[in-house]
Parts: C-alpha cells; sequence; structure tokens
C-alpha cells in the first residue's frame, strides 16, 4: 500500500475535520502506518516528530508499551458496560483517582466521551444547579474574548474565536464576553501580572452587573490554546475565584488542553492555589489512547441533585459511550504513569531545554513574541516585528510553515500564524534541537517573498 494509493480513497470517502478538503488536491493527506515514541510512520516510511502530541492529547508517546499492555489486559475482560445501573472496576479507580489529584473541594467526577461534552455537562450542570436551588433568573455564562471551549453548539457558544463562531452565530445562545488577559496586548515594561490585574476589572465589572443572572463564568486556565496560544498570569484566575465566590456565580475550569501537566503543574488552576466549582478534563486523560473526558465537582453541587426521584431534580445527561472501559483503563494508566516516572519533575527540565533551543526566534524580525507556560511554547509571526503588523491571513504563512515542516519530517500544525511546540513528554533533547532547527528552516522558507 502506498501513500499516494490510500489519500486516494481517503479522498472518496471521507471529511476530515478543520480542513479545506480541497487543499487535498494539492497537498495530499498523509496516511499513518504506525508510531512509536515522539515519531509517527507513513507507509512509504517517511517519518514525522509529532511536535504537537496529535492536537494535544498524547502525553507519553505513540504505542506506549505500557498503556498497551494495560489495554491488552482490559479488552480481554471488559470492554464496555451501560455505566447507568452499572459500573466498573476501571471507572471507579479512575474517579478515585482524580478525586485524589484534582484541587481540594473536587469530589465528584461525571463522565463524557471528549472535551466538547465535558464543557456542555458543566455549563448544563451549573445551570440545573441554580434552577434546583430555585434562582430560575440565572441563565447567563460569562466568558473571556479569544476563548475554545469546543465545537458542539453550546460549547462554541461560549468560545470565542470567530473562525469556528462566526458562521453558526444566529444558532448560539447569547453570552456575556469580557476581554481577555491575554499578555500579548500588554505594555512595554509592564509584566504579565500587571497586565492580567488591570484586565481583571472587566471582569469585576461584569460581574458586578450581571450577576444576578449568571450561572457560571468559563475560563481556559492559564493558556487560551486554540485561540493563537495566549498566556495570562495565575493572579487572574485567584482574583476569579474571589470574586465568583463574593458574586455567587460558578467558576468552570475547562483544563481540558492544559491539564495533565502541559502548564508545568498537573493542572494550571493549582498555580493560583484555586479550587474551581466544575473542572473539564479530556485530551491528555487517557494519554492520548482512547476519547474520554471528565467534569469533576463538588460535594455541594452533587448534593442540590440528589433527592428522592419524585422531586425530578436528576442530572439527565447520557452518552452512550459513558464511562467506556478501555477508555478509563487507559486514564488509570496515565494517571500511574505519572505519579511512577516522577513527569513533572522531568518536564520541568524538558520545558528549560524547550525555552533554550527557542530562544534565537526571538530575534528573527517575523517574530513578535516567543512565549512559554511550561510544556506549551508558541512563536509568534508577524510581518513587522515592530508594528506587530500581522500577514494577511489569505497569504497562509502558517501553512507554509506546516507544509515546509511535514517535508522535513516535523509535524506543526500552526493556528493562524502561531507556531507553537506542545510535544508528548518522552521527547528527548536531541529532538527539540531538532525541532528547532527545522521549525526555523520552514519559517524562513514561508515568510520569502
Ligand atoms: N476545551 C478546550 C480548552 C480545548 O482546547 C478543546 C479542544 N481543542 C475542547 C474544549 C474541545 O475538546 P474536543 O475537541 O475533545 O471536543
Amino acid at each position: 500500500m502506498t501513500n499516494h494509493l490510500l489519500a486516494l480513497r481517503d479522498r472518496q470517502v471521507l471529511w476530515h475535520p478543520c480542513t479545506q478538503m480541497k487543499d487535498h488536491e494539492t497537498f495530499p493527506i498523509i496516511p499513518i502506518k504506525q508510531g512509536q515514541g515522539v515519531w509517527l510512520e507513513d507507509f512509504e516510511g517517511n517519518r514525522y516528530l509529532d511536535a504537537i502530541s496529535s492536537w494535544w492529547v498524547n502525553l507519553f508517546g505513540h504505542a506506549n508499551p505500557i498503556i498497551n499492555q494495560a489495554l491488552k489486559d482490559q479488552l480481554d475482560t471488559l470492554e464496555h458496560v451501560i455505566f447507568a445501573g452499572f459500573s466498573h472496576e476501571a471507572a471507579i479507580l479512575l474517579a478515585e483517582k482524580l478525586v485524589e489529584v484534582t484541587p481540594d473541594g473536587l469530589k465528584r467526577c461525571f463522565l463524557a466521551d471528549n472535551g466538547s461534552a465535558a464543557v456542555e455537562v458543566a455549563l448544563k450542570m451549573s445551570f440545573h444547579y441554580w434552577r434546583n436551588l430555585g434562582q430560575i433568573n440565572k441563565t447567563k455564562f460569562i466568558t473571556l474574548e479569544n476563548s475554545y471551549h469546543g465545537e458542539t453548539i453550546g460549547a462554541l457558544a461560549v468560545g470565542n474565536v470567530a473562525l469556528y463562531k462566526q458562521t453558526y452565530a444566529p444558532l448560539l445562545m447569547e453570552v456575556i464576553s469580557v476581554p481577555s488577559p491575554d499578555c500579548y496586548a500588554c505594555e512595554t515594561g509592564e509584566t504579565w501580572y500587571d497586565y492580567s490585574v488591570r484586565q481583571f476589572a472587566f471582569m469585576e465589572q461584569a460581574l458586578q452587573e450581571h450577576a444576578e443572572h449568571v450561572c457560571a463564568v468559563i475560563v481556559e486556565p492559564l493558556v487560551q490554546c486554540a485561540g493563537n496560544m495566549r498566556m495570562y498570569d495565575p493572579i487572574y484566575l485567584t482574583l476569579l475565584r474571589e470574586a465568583c465566590d463574593r458574586y455567587q456565580v460558578h467558576l468552570i475550569a475547562d483544563e481540558v488542553a492544559v491539564g495533565f501537566g502541559r502548564t508545568g503543574t498537573l493542572f494550571a488552576c493549582e498555580q493560583a492555589n484555586i479550587s474551581p466549582d466544575f473542572m473539564c478534563l479530556s485530551k491528555g486523560l487517557t494519554g492520548g489512547y482512547l476519547p474520554l473526558s471528565a467534569v469533576m465537582t463538588t460535594d455541594q453541587v452533587y448534593q442540590a441533585f440528589y433527592a428522592d426521584y419524585q422531586t425530578m431534580s436528576a442530572f439527565l445527561h447520557s452518552h452512550s459511550y459513558t464511562g467506556n472501559a478501555l477508555a478509563c483503563r487507559a486514564g488509570v494508566t496515565t494517571l500511574a504513569i505519572f505519579e511512577q516516572q516522577q513527569v513533572l519533575a522531568h518536564n520541568h527540565h524538558l520545558a528549560q531545554a524547550m525555552r533554550k533551543v527557542a530562544a534565537c526566534f526571538q530575534e528573527h524580525p517575523n517574530v513578535a513574541e516567543v512565549r512559554q507556560t511550561g510544556m506549551i511554547l508558541a512563536i509568534e509571526l508577524v510581518k513587522n516585528k515592530y508594528s506587530r503588523q500581522v500577514f494577511p491571513w489569505q497569504e497562509r504563512r502558517g501553512y507554509r510553515v506546516y507544509q515546509q515542516a511535514l517535508a522535513q519530517g516535523v509535524l506543526l500544525r500552526p493556528l493562524g500564524n502561531v507556531i507553537y511546540f506542545m510535544p508528548p513528554y518522552v521527547i528527548t533533547e536531541e529532538e527539540l534541537a531538532l525541532l528547532a532547527k527545522v521549525t526555523w528552516q520552514s519559517l524562513v522558507l514561508a515568510v520569502k517573498d
């Protein structure tokens, strides 16, 4: 089987996500035969370094022997069982572990099967909580500009990236949108801390005006990932937690992308020393193996639904694959790896190595900023470094970087013109150096003419 043949067959029957399919007339899709560690290999033996962890899900490498073994064992025992009225060991173990490792106060785990579904669950649960308490005026959500929370209708509504949202605007519930603490916009000489504090004034004002009608504020802690990897200081989350308490509004931390060590701590909220009312988890939860998500919440929320059947106050949200046994086993094994292999300490070291290899980009005339939070590093590509004038989007400079890098065996997937590294945690320093070298060469070619 050749790449070419498979790509042709693919084009006959498949429709890929986040893709203008016509692009594949001239730039064929790449069929992958196998993966090993940070490497993917196609049907002709070409290898690609997966620098974006296959959409931020993979933590410990492709075909990880520990997760593989755990899944083989699980497969011989139980693949799946209805999760209403029934349970199984992997789900129980996973929930116990998540309660242990997430911030204090998060004592309940509700399972779903992808990040968007987790966001939907958190939104509905928050709304329903207030309703069960008789607070029927609370129907709205506050969200940050430039945020992304998924692409199902509810999750899309609380997100704010125009590219994904604009077309569907007439279908979406209205939300209260507040300027982001995104520190790319801070003044010269102003610290991230100061800028994040300054931007919090908008949130305070929105809460003051609307709290009576607001169920929850939803944020991506520390990094707005799909919104071009824009970053802010933990102080914003500290202030937000305090304000949500003061105004009696829930705080939903969407850690779908930043959870499981991406920002340096197991969860980003830890850096602000806060505990949200809901925490959405997915992506790295299964080490990048299987679709699964979890919404962690408090006993207080749980108790508002816990009553005699006749009160009709139960939370009736279900997906067929809720609590899938294979996915839960992958989750349990992923969390065991964190415990057994001192992953966070290792990541600290890797993050420093990543900073070092990417330092040179700061000097490039088309780079406005190199920013980093833990294991996420972003390079902001612009037409003019000093004015920060952007390249016209029609020129697709980021896409050119993507094409150039693939030709040199590296899978990057820039967000617009923002190139980023978000590699699996098993990447070596040599591979990081290779990644930086290929990215540099690709960037140089992509900004020519
Ligand atoms: N929330 C955040 C912060 C995300 O980054 C994403 C996915 N990129 C989602 C939610 C949606 O997750 P999924 O793609 O699994 O639906």
